[in-house]
């Protein structure tokens, strides 16, 4: 997609901390981070949220999911443990329209969501 954020990430089009890069997903530091350690898991081809079929195309999911796994690896979370989550839609803040996975960690991150 020519007018998309991560799409121009993934492409290099504009800079970010690109912590991994695959055939098939990326993974970079989230430019607003909510955790000490806050990174975004992206498939490389535009996709543009959880509910598009296209993520359920060629191990697409499994694939970031295990990125996500090889990445709190090396951000060295993987004992003390992490948060890995998908947005869709207003009541989540979905805000760019291309699939990512968040993952949270380095720090204790509490409930799962506040309850207010
Ligand atoms: P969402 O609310 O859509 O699930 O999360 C989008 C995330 O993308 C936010 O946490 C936001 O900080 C991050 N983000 C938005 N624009 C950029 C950008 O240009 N570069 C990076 N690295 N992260 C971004
Ligand atoms: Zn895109």
């Amino acid at each position: 997609m020519t007018d998309c954020i991560f799409c121009k990430i993934v492409q290099g089009d504009i800079p970010s901390q690109i912590v991994y890069n695959g055939a098939n997903v990326t993974a970079f530091r989230d430019i607003n981070p909510a955790a000490p350690v806050h990174i975004l898991i992206v498939p490389n081809r535009h996709i543009d949220h959880i509910r598009d079929p296209r993520a359920f195309e060629d191990d697409v999911l499994k694939e970031m999911f295990q990125v996500a796994n090889q990445v709190a690896e090396m951000e060295g979370i993987a004992e003390s443990g992490y948060r890995l989550l998908f947005n869709y839609g207003p009541d989540a803040n979905l805000v760019v329209p291309h699939l990512h996975l968040h993952l949270l960690g380095g720090r204790p991150l509490g409930p799962m969501i506040a309850r207010s």
